[in-house]
């Protein structure tokens, strides 16, 4: 098969892993700058272009677009889709993965368990929402952040009140959050490809942090999940539209709660956990179920 990934950078862990697992099983494999890809979208044919070559015949696509550039990189997808690629995740499922508060809206539609989670515009109404999640202590998140960024925990009523004001000021798009005090600063992640969790590892904030992510300096280690946790875990992905996902869940006393959904689940952090080779069962994902034109929207989401 021809394969394209689409990452800014070949060297990054991940992208490198996938052309390996790749080639290894006998595929071609190229890595496209996704931000350098230009398209022709108008005209009958559609078509994706780099570096004034036109990009053809691929039989799938691995997205790895980042967060700075869901817009452009997913717009490159769907081009691709339209041409009859398949696509690994579709664009639409990714674009909706990046969006936590329609994530979290879509998950509580079918009945995944979820923090207890409120959203608001006015700096009027910010008592009472603290109200409705349970008070303080609580999380407030920025809507579009990542890595931990923008994840704050207001250990107070008056500390939430000051931190949501200062966002509303500034009109960044926040959630705010019950604190989930009994995952002891841990979450698990679930690597879900297709219809299974394939791995699961815990990540541990350090000591005096609440934000387990790796990139904040959370360690990960080995974990066997419960059968209610993987359950859920595949619920989700499956709500997304997402055939590879890691899906972020907290242990609380009411069971497990889905915090997160990411369409590029990083591939390191739980390749070195393992010891497992994500990367080959990916490719083996592709194998099974890339057929052209099979994407269930076509670029018309
Ligand atoms: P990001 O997209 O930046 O990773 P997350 O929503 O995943 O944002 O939050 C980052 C980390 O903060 C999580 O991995 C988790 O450890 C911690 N966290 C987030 N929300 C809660 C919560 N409601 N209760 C307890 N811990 C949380
Ligand atoms: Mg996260």
């Amino acid at each position: 098969m021809k394969i394209a990934i689409l990452s800014r950078n070949r060297k990054l862990y991940s992208t490198a892993r996938l052309v390996e697992a790749a080639e290894e099983r006998g595929h071609e494999a190229m890595v496209l700058d996704v931000l350098r890809c230009y398209m022709d979208i108008a005209s009958s044919k559609p078509e994706v272009h780099l570096n004034g070559e036109s990009l053809e015949n691929f039989d799938a696509i691995i997205p790895r677009i980042g967060a700075s550039v869901t817009f452009y990189g997913t717009a490159v997808l769907r081009q691709f889709e339209m041409m009859g690629a398949f696509p690994l995740n579709e664009s639409v499922a990714i674009t909706r993965s990046r969006d936590k508060l329609r994530s979290l809206q879509l998950l509580s539609r079918k009945g995944i368990g979820l923090p207890n989670t409120g959203y608001a515009h006015d700096p009027g109404d910010i008592q009472d929402l603290i109200k409705m999640v349970g008070g303080a202590p609580l999380v407030i998140k920025l809507l579009e952040g990542t890595q931990g960024i923008g994840v704050v925990l207001a250990e107070t009523r008056k500390a939430a009140e000051s931190v949501i004001e200062a966002f509303m000021g500034l009109n960044a798009n926040i959630l705010i959050q019950e604190y989930i005090e009994e995952a002891g600063g841990a979450d698990i992640r679930c690597l879900v490809i297709g219809d299974r969790v394939v791995a699961a590892m815990k990540r541990q904030a350090q000591p005096g942090e609440f934000r387990s992510n790796l990139h904040r300096g959370g360690s990960a280690s080995l974990i066997k999940i419960t059968p209610a946790e993987r359950t859920t875990a595949v619920k989700a992905a499956k709500i997304m539209g997402l055939h590879v996902a890691g899906v972020d869940v907290l242990r609380s006393k009411r069971g497990p709660l889905v915090m997160e959904v990411n369409s590029s689940p990083g591939l390191r952090g739980i390749e070195e956990a393992t010891g497992k080779d994500i990367a080959s069962m990916i490719i083996e994902f592709i194998e099974k179920n890339a057929k052209p034109n099979k994407t269930r929207t076509r670029g018309r989401g």
